[in-house]
């Protein structure tokens, strides 16, 4: 057969088949009918269909074979040919059955005479449903275009099939190349156990219908649809987040190689040509590839077809009309969410009580989407490699983010290990929770504050559960990320007066908006809709606000108003320079102005702040501390900056410590450098929620930090065994000449004073 007639093949059969779908006959005469059509059309002595029924595959309807054999002939997953097929969704073509390893024999079908086989997976949701197969006297392969015709049938077939009820969607149905638990590791970036379904964060599109009534709309369809596809790639390419060099340049650069791939589109309009919708098409297509792919073992071309396989959602999503993600469709039973990368909007999207970790192939530790989960108390797994090859939709996973790995399809010794640690992991909790009234001193008798970190009103009962001894910083931007569109003043008041409420008596350090960076608002063309090429270094934080005047005139007036009759704690993100933190200040004070003015009650006292972030504020520290009242150091930010390394780069997520001997010398300097004011001295970043960290830097002499509030308990017990005195000494010994790695001598000081640190 040329590809021509085996296009003009398959185009017959469907057109046939369409007739017998539309037909009111039963399932079953329907099948019957179909295994003709198929024997005629691919000119086959032999055609069966083998359906899921019961875990099993049941012979359902045969031309050529013993029709006594129907509804008889049952075959287990992996047995025979057609169980093989089944269990590793591909396609075998042989030109002797019998040669082949898997071959079972079951004389009531009458297939001794048949020598060539060929067969293939009919796949629904990923999953093998059944079995078609076609089988001829002579012994010859069959052509690779009979091949095509007949996996273009199977498509159809799937539709018919759960149309007409056949199989039971939910259970048994078979999966891809793995069945069996697999386990595969990451890096670790939120800590903590969770169980639960696998859900693509970009959810696979479902295809209804897979026989066309109208080949040229299908195909408009699918031109207008790789245009749009294209277009999305380009802009992709002119934005700033690809615009440099590393891991997303060559993902772009694949992605437009395929995106412009004419053979790619070629296939899809054969497929369309032969009488299939435009995502029946591309699905087929992705099917083919797919199949390929599972027959090269080669690591480096399996990632370039993930990429594609990307590129073949996108375009059936676009096709389909269907853009949102799992979020918008609702979380069914618990959730592991899977996804390449995640903004930190999109995680919000999610059903907090359904959502239960998160699994990224990417993501590092102080990006802020995993800053969000941690607020949320999700863990998260990152850089996880092979994910998508090895899952599911809908695998149960064991997400282990403690030992950095992932289970997937657990078995049920694997269940009862993970339910054993989770046990374990609950009573430490619970020992944490007893820790909650009990104050933080050292050994030395020291209060250490330990404060949390928040940002949404569903992160304040996170202060009296944990005992903490206030909000260090609040995250207002948070608000802004949930929302769809920008909050008016009536709604952040509100917010601001809830969080104090929640408080009460306990302190709350607001920081003004930081947007920017990866922190972007649809609906706030912040930088004038231009692209920016280092969005972080950009125009982001203090920097917006200070230019869009009217943003933080809005946010100043709603803080005032709800902190009236309490103390306002407000605090500037990203202060570079200190006429920064100054007009910051003007903007408040000229607000509380107009509103003495106009006779409103106002807070009793204003305590301001600014974030130590840039690395060139500490040289301007002896100017600016006369005018704080406390200073907060971001060290997720400032970090990146220190090292000039871009906190969600994943390449660069595990490259720098922050127990370096530059990053502690520098944090020494900025505490020493505005002791004697008196300002209150904070780390905010996410390493003061770490014990070893916490450790170094209660050495370097810091006495408050604002953590995520699954670290109080753990840091309020690491407070009570330490020695002020002693660390500091250690410290100090170490940053003047320091150890070969500041890490390993600290965890081992701290082990030898029985100190856990893990
Ligand atoms: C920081 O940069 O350390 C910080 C606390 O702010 P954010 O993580 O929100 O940028
Ligand atoms: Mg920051």
């Amino acid at each position: 057969m040329t590809v021509t007639s085996a296009v003009s093949a398959a185009r017959t059969i469907l057109t046939r088949l369409h007739d017998v779908m539309a037909s009111r006959s039963n399932a079953q005469a329907k099948l019957n009918t179909v295994v003709d059509v198929i024997g005629e059309g691919l000119d086959s002595e032999v055609c069966s269909i083998y359906l899921l029924r019961e875990g099993q595959l049941e012979l359902f309807a045969t031309r050529g074979l013993a029709q006594e054999a129907v509804h008889v002939t049952r075959l287990g997953i992996g047995e025979g040919l057609v169980g093989t097929i089944a269990e590793n969704i591909e396609t075998l073509n042989l030109a002797e059955a019998t040669a082949h390893p898997d071959f079972s024999y079951r004389p009531e079908t009458g297939e001794d005479k048949f020598h060539s086989f060929a067969g293939v997976p009919i796949v629904r949701r990923e999953r093998s449903v059944g079995v078609l197969c076609v089988q001829h006297v002579e012994p010859r392969r069959y052509e690779e275009v009979e091949i095509e015709a007949l996996q273009t049938v199977a498509m159809v077939l799937s539709e018919l099939i759960h149309s007409a009820d056949l199989i039971d969607e939910e259970v048994g149905a078979l999966g891809p190349q793995q069945t069996g638990p697999v386990r595969l590791e990451g890096l670790s970036l939120v800590k903590g156990l969770a169980a639960g379904n696998a859900v693509y964060h970009q959810p696979r599109i479902t295809i209804e219908h897979v026989m066309a009534e109208d080949r040229d709309a299908e195909l408009q369809r699918v031109y207008l649809a790789f245009d749009k596809m294209r277009e999305q790639i380009d802009r992709m390419a002119s934005q700033a987040e690809f615009g440099v060099g590393g891991e997303h340049e060559e993902v772009l650069e694949t992605y437009k190689m395929f995106a412009y791939d004419e053979g790619w589109s070629r296939r899809i309009i054969e497929a369309i040509d032969s009488g299939l919708t435009a995502e029946a098409a591309i699905e087929r297509v992705q099917q083919r590839t797919r199949m390929r792919m599972r027959q090269i073992d080669d690591p480096l071309l399996a990632d370039r077809m993930h990429d594609l396989e990307d590129l073949s959602n996108r375009l059936l999503r676009i096709v389909s009309g269907q853009m949102g993600t799992a979020a918008s469709q609702g979380l069914r039973s618990d959730t592991i969410l899977i996804a390449r990368n995640l903004g930190p909007a999109e995680l919000l999207e999610y059903d907090k009580r359904r959502l239960k970790g998160v699994v990224l192939e990417e993501g590092s530790l102080t990006a802020h989407v995993v800053i969000v989960a941690r607020a949320m108390g999700i863990p998260v797994l990152g850089r996880v490699r092979g994910l998508k090859g090895a899952l599911r939709d809908g695998d149960l996973l064991l997400l282990d983010a403690d030992a950095a790995t992932v289970t997937i399809r657990p078995n049920p010794q694997m269940e009862e290990a993970f339910d054993a640690r989770f046990a374990k992991n609950k009573q430490r909790q619970a020992a944490y929770a007893k820790l909650r009234d009990v104050e933080p001193f050292t050994r030395d008798g020291t209060r250490i504050q330990v404060m949390i970190n928040a940002g949404l009103r569903e992160d304040m009962p996170g202060l009296s559960l944990t005992g903490a001894d206030g909000v260090g910083l609040f995250r207002t931007e948070f608000q802004f990320l949930v929302s769809a569109t920008l909050p008016a003043r009536e709604r952040q008041t509100r917010l601001y007066r809830d969080v104090l409420d929640a408080a009460g008596d306990k302190p709350v350090v607001f920081r003004t908006v930081d947007i920017g960076g990866d922190k972007v608002l649809p609906y706030l063309r912040h930088n004038n809709g231009e692209t920016e090429e280092n969005p972080a270094m950009g125009w982001r934080a203090l920097r917006v606000a200070l230019e869009r005047e009217g943003l933080l005139k809005v946010q100043a007036r709603s803080l005032l108003e709800a902190a009236a009759g309490r103390t306002l704690n407000v605090m500037f993100p990203m202060v570079s320079e200190p006429w920064e933190f100054d007009a910051a200040r003007e903007v408040f004070e000229s607000q509380r102005k107009y509103l003495k003015g106009q006779k409103k009650l106002l807070p009793e006292a204003i305590r301001y702040g600014a974030m130590l972030e840039v690395p060139a504020l500490a040289e301007t520290l002896d100017l600016l501390a006369p005018k704080l009242s406390f200073l907060s150091i971001g060290t997720n930010d400032l970090t990146q900056f220190l090292f000039a390394a871009d906190r969600s780069n994943p390449k660069l997520a595990e490259r720098y410590d922050w127990l370096s001997v530059s990053i502690m010398r520098f944090l020494r300097r900025v505490i020493l450098g505005v002791a004697g004011h008196n300002v209150d001295v904070t780390v905010c970043g996410e390493m003061g929620g770490r014990r070893l960290e916490a450790l170094a830097l209660l050495g370097l002499g810091l006495r408050r930090i604002s953590i995520t509030p699954a670290s109080v308990g753990p840091i309020k017990e690491l407070v009570r065994k330490v020695d002020l005195n002693e660390i500091g000494a250690a410290m100090n010994q170490w940053l003047s000449s320091p150890p070969p790695n500041l890490r390993e001598a600290l965890a081992a000081w701290a082990q030898e004073r029985e100190i856990d640190t893990d």
